[in-house]
């Protein structure tokens, strides 16, 4: 049966401590439906003091894979053919990155949220408390779905579990995430780039036991984001206005536009950076320019990579027009082979909680030449068709309860 070895697999001792089921692989159905099974998910997880489903989604943000599990059945699955040897590969790295004590290496840790939402591994072996990465995609899983012994650091009065909204459940995040600076919920990209600023500062990610208390070290990081916060509200402010008829060379819009061009396959945070600096990462233009920008034939793919920059950028009803705009603009003007696809691009968005279903619908219906001519804007509407339906469809049958 199932070998065992050591959790760090780094490590050959034969009588090290810490030992792990030899994570197991089973490859079910064919075709699109081909998955790969971890039959010993729970077991491997155990040992780590770690949720099975957090291994499990942690291969499926590595792999660009779908995941799934029924805790009930203790299944997890990873859609698509895996072989064991990548699988284990990517535990190690998992158990490196959400495990190990950062300063001791030692496996015996808790994950702790802050009232911050960072989440830190606090070792029994040593005392030490350390942050995790906060840009890897997991993070977000982990603090929707915060680890069930988890102990709440005090100050998290209101908690983590109920204070964020699973996503899919309704799009009003965006709604009141208007006044952004000082908003307490943070989406991907706002966490994303406080983590890039506590990297400048080691402190803030290596924690001795000595200066910890979760209050004082809280407050430091948040007014740390403060001021990057404040700094970046500063820069937009300078740039003034918001008229839609700067469509020259000079314009931010444009040198927005360029930049990316330049700078193809460039991260969401490096592109939020980007439109801060030119004062117009709040603009609903800001948004259109991106959808047209961003994508290329391969759209389906990349809106993933860039829905955390638009689940920031969008934040009215305006900006989710502009957004619509870009995707016709996107569809109609830059690449019409893909006209077909409109109805997925636009589950994208929805699924991501960036567009809102009136919006969608309200826009599906009322053909416009704003962003581009009369005949491509009844094209792009007529291919939406099918998404359309689907709304209405979806709004009858009132059951969501799957687990991704
Ligand atoms: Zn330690």
């Amino acid at each position: 049966m199932a070998g065992v070895v050591n959790i760090r697999r780094d490590v050959d001792d034969k009588f090290y401590r810490y030992r792990m089921p030899i994570l197991l692989t089973k490859i079910e159905g064919k075709g699109n439906g081909i998955k790969t099974v971890i039959p010993n998910m729970s077991d491997v997880a155990r040992a780590l003091s770690r949720p099975p489903t957090y291994p499990t989604k942690f291969f499926g943000c590595e792999l660009g894979a779908q995941t799934s599990f029924d805790e009930k059945n203790d299944r997890y699955i990873v859609n698509g053919a895996h072989d064991a040897v990548k699988l284990r590969e990517l535990l190690d790295a998992f158990i490196d990155k959400f495990v190990l004590c950062r300063s001791c290496k030692n496996p015996e840790t808790d994950l702790i949220i802050t009232k911050n939402e960072e989440i830190i591994r606090d070792c029994k072996a040593c005392g030490e408390r350390t942050g995790v990465d906060m840009r890897h995609k997991l993070t977000t899983f982990i603090v929707k779905n915060p680890p069930k012994t988890m102990k709440k650091s005090k100050s998290s009065r209101k908690g983590t579990a109920d204070g964020s909204p699973s996503p899919g459940a309704n799009g009003n995040e965006n709604g009141d995430a208007g006044g952004d600076a000082g908003a307490e919920s943070d989406d991907e990209l706002t966490r994303r780039i406080k983590a890039e600023a506590a990297e400048l500062n080691p402190d803030a990610v290596a924690i001795t036991k000595d200066d910890w208390s979760v209050d004082t070290s809280a407050e430091a990081v948040k007014a740390r984001v403060k001021a990057v916060e404040s700094r970046m509200a500063a820069i937009s402010l300078s740039a003034g206005g918001d008229d839609d008829s700067d469509e020259d060379a000079d314009s931010p819009y444009s040198q927005l536009g360029r930049w990316i061009e330049d700078n193809r396959d460039i991260g969401p945070v490096e592109v939020y950076k980007k439109a801060e600096e030119l004062g117009i990462a709040k603009k609903h233009k800001a948004v259109q320019v991106l959808a047209q920008a961003l994508f290329s034939t391969d759209v389906l793919a990349e809106i993933p990579k860039y829905a955390p920059l638009f689940a920031k950028m969008v934040t009215s009803e305006k900006h989710q027009k502009s957004l619509l705009g870009g995707i016709e603009r996107l569809v109609g003007v830059v690449h019409p082979e893909l006209v077909p696809a409109v109805p997925k691009i636009l589950m994208e968005f929805y699924q991501a909680d960036i567009l809102e279903e009136e919006v969608v619908k309200q826009w599906g219906t009322h053909v416009s030449k704003k962003y581009v001519d009369k005949e491509i804007s009844k094209k792009v509407r007529k291919a939406s068709e099918p998404f359309l339906k689907w709304l209405d469809e979806a709004e009858d049958s009132e059951d969501d309860d799957d687990d991704e």
